[in-house]
């Protein structure tokens, strides 16, 4: 059987992969990046747990994909600026993108992009940014709107303008470890529609004894303020003493896709997925949800749709 070509190796590209891999369908995945994860990152470093993007869930979440993955007891709590309970991954959120691809054995192509998808002789074509081409039986799209947009200029230009001038806003994820006691508990901040987010937690599993760790995120121009000052101008926001003991900066230019929040969003999305050729799915945040239950869900859908597809 020919392969089926995965772009994009997040949570919902590897949710695919595990899910064709289950079908026993071959499949190669291609990921821009060097590692795997996309928007979701952790560190640990200094006794510390640092996420650099996705961290807080709510208790009430889907959380049925843990049992899948083994990972029923992977959570700590966390809390926010009410102080009410959440929770995060123990490990860090990317706990889960390394258990999705522990046992994935498919090929993985680091460090290089698919620029255009097109069709020769009824197979897909994958133009690389290397200039190598690539056929396929399928693609499975699992990268952001903003890339997927120039993928589909040729095979589909309609669907192309659809995807023109998704809007994100931007997020600084900060996160910044104090000894005990030097940082206010529960911090507040300034109500300040620049800080859409706070939370806290001294978890041992997180947190070395006797300190506490902050996750901020701020809406500002990415890079426009240097990691360290703006570590220092929370610190002074939330009254804090002392010195923080570890940070952490993240910018993220396009983190909260803004699409899904005007109306009829969800009608727009399904009409320009209808003008997917049979054979290709397009899956991710930015066209069906950023919850990390739905991002999987929707990944394991689009394997089972390409796996229908591919039935002599
Ligand atoms: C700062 C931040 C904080 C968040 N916080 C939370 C949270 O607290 N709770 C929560 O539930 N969700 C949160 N989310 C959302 C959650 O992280 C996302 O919904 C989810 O991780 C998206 O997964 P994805 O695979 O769809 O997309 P992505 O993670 O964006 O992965 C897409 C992948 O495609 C790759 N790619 C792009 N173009 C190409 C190309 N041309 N060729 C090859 N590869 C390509 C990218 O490098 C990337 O690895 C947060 C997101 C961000 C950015």
């Amino acid at each position: 059987m020919r392969d089926v070509v995965i772009i994009g190796g997040g949570l919902s590209g590897l949710a695919a992969a595990g899910e064709l891999q289950r079908l026993q369908i071959p499949y190669r995945l291609i990921e821009v990046k060097k590692r795997l994860g996309g928007s979701i990152m952790s560190e640990a470093r200094g006794g510390f747990i640092l996420d650099g993007g996705a961290f807080a869930f709510h208790r009430d979440d889907d959380w049925t994909y843990l049992k899948e993955l083994g990972l029923t007891e992977s959570l700590c709590p966390v809390y926010d600026s009410h102080n009410r309970d959440l929770v995060a991954f123990a490990n860090g959120s990317q706990t889960v993108i390394d258990t999705l691809a522990q046992g994935l054995t498919g090929t993985f192509i680091h460090r290089m992009a698919v620029s255009s998808i097109g069709t020769l002789d009824g197979q897909f074509t994958l133009c690389l940014e290397n200039g190598l081409m690539w056929e396929a039986a399928a693609v499975i799209v699992a990268a952001p709107a903003r890339h997927a947009e120039r993928m589909f200029r040729t095979l589909s230009p309609e669907l192309s303008r659809g995807l023109l001038d998704y809007g994100y806003d931007t997020i600084t994820r900060v996160s910044i470890g104090y000894k005990k006691g030097d940082m206010p508990v529960p911090p507040r901040f300034p109500w300040d529609v620049a800080i859409p987010f706070y939370t806290w937690t001294d978890a041992p599993q997180r947190v070395p004894p006797e300190h506490v760790l902050l996750n901020v995120g701020v809406r500002m121009l990415p890079k426009a303020v240097a990691a360290e000052a703006i570590v220092q101008e929370l610190h002074r926001e939330i009254k804090a003493q002392g010195q923080p003991v570890i940070s952490r900066v993240d910018y993220w230019a396009d983190a909260d896709p803004l699409p899904p929040h005007l109306p009829n969003f969800k009608a727009k999305m399904d009409t320009l997925k209808q003008l997917l050729p049979a054979g290709i799915r397009l899956v991710g945040s930015d066209y069906d949800g950023l919850g990390f239950a739905e991002r999987i869900v929707a990944g394991q859908n689009a394997a089972q749709q390409i796996g229908a597809y591919l039935q002599p």
